[in-house]
């Protein structure tokens, strides 16, 4: 199922201030809330599109990875994959837990335990050279990482988060309802320690009780000989960090090879079209052409005709796996040349009279294929 843009879910434009966001919001809300709008599963979904695509903008870490990578910022992401939006996973997002305990009174939150990080994607242009021949790039990328001062946990170092008293560490708590069909017992999350099961007394100062740090982080990213258009590496263990004490998520990074102005590369081959002139192709020819690894001579023979391809052994890109290249293919394009001198309009003049009025060569002239069709 594709996934709606959030600021279209809300109904606002991409600059929309908090506020607008946060009006936006609210009225949707309102308008779709499950109480308002009872066994209507559309407006159910609706009512979570909205509030997801709220608990992403309306917090400027993650608004800003929204609008920097869209959807692909939060994959992966416990509750927010591709499968759809799960309440459970409303805890996760900050500010939503709130909102959640606002409408359901705190229910559907369980107990969480240590999580992977998100994955990160991003993009990278490189040039059609480094795809072939690799390249080594440092990259910036803004990041959560776990809080190397209290190692995630949140708690000030030289003390630890205890276990909450209030639901025995579980973070959840058992009441019971008297309903017209009798004694109901349910559960819900934890107010005291908000369903983590664990409180901590002093926070760490650093990450103030997350357990997390925003950072920006230079990697060393190492691209392969070979790489082509779309092509991806993963780095593992460099996308977000693990929450409570889960491991970090891993960075995609996905490759944009910039056209090149000679060459076109065709799976590990590389191909490029040269003009000659219209001499070169009868009397044949010596030159250079350029190729990835410099120039390269090439010989045209006697009576060339255009479009001919004449290839260049290993070449051409190398393979990814590490053995052997492609080839380079020359196609050669005879140009007919447009500013002659009146000399030079002399001499083909002659040439013509000598013989050269006729399609010669290999192949039969034009007329003389259709003498054979007609006469059989
Ligand atoms: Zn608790
Ligand atoms: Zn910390």
């Amino acid at each position: 199922m594709a996934k709606r843009d959030y600021y279209e879910a809300l109904g606002v434009s991409r600059n929309a201030s908090a506020d607008e966001i946060k009006k936006a919001y609210r009225k949707l809300a309102r308008k779709y809330h499950p109480d308002a709008n009872p066994g209507d599963k559309e407006a159910e979904a609706k009512f979570k599109e909205i509030a997801e695509a709220y608990a992403v903008l309306q917090d400027p870490d993650k608004k800003a990875a929204y609008d920097r990578y869209g959807h692909a910022a939060f994959d992966q992401q416990q509750g927010f994959g591709g499968g759809g939006f799960d309440f459970g996973g409303f805890g996760d997002m900050g500010g939503l837990g709130d909102i959640f305990d606002m409408f359901f009174g705190g229910g559907g939150r369980t107990r969480r335990g240590p999580e992977k990080g998100s994955d990160l994607r991003m993009e990278m242009e490189i040039s059609f050279e480094e795809a072939a021949f690799g390249v080594e790039r440092d990259i910036k990328i803004p990041r959560t990482e776990s809080c190397t001062t209290c190692g995630g946990s949140g708690a000030a170092p030289g003390t630890k988060p205890k276990t909450c008293g209030t639901c025995g560490g579980t973070g959840q708590v058992q009441f019971a309802q008297n309903t017209p069909f009798g004694r109901i017992v349910q559960s819900r999350t934890c107010d005291k320690c908000r369903g983590a099961g664990k409180i901590i007394d002093k926070p760490c100062q650093t990450c103030h009780g997350s357990g997390q740090v925003r950072r920006s982080r230079s990697i060393h990213v190492k691209i392969p000989a070979g790489v082509d258009n779309g092509s991806r590496l993963r780095l593992a263990g460099e996308g977000e960090g693990g929450v409570r004490g889960g491991p970090p998520g891993d960075l995609y990074v996905y490759l944009r090879v910039r056209p090149h102005k000679l060459f076109r590369r065709d799976g590990n081959d590389v191909i490029c079209e040269i003009p000659i002139t219209f001499t070169q192709a009868a009397l044949g020819d010596e030159f250079y052409v350029d190729t990835l690894d410099g120039k390269e001579k090439i010989k045209v023979p006697e009576g060339t005709q255009t479009g001919t391809v004449f290839r260049l052994r290993g070449k051409g890109i190398p393979n990814l796996n590490g053995y052997g290249r492609g080839d380079q293919h020359v196609r050669v394009k005879v140009v007919t040349p447009t500013k002659l001198t009146e000399k030079q309009k002399d001499l083909l003049r002659e040439f013509s009279l000598l013989g050269g009025k006729n399609v010669y060569g290999t192949e039969k002239g034009f007329f003389e294929k259709m003498k054979d069709a007609f006469m059989g």
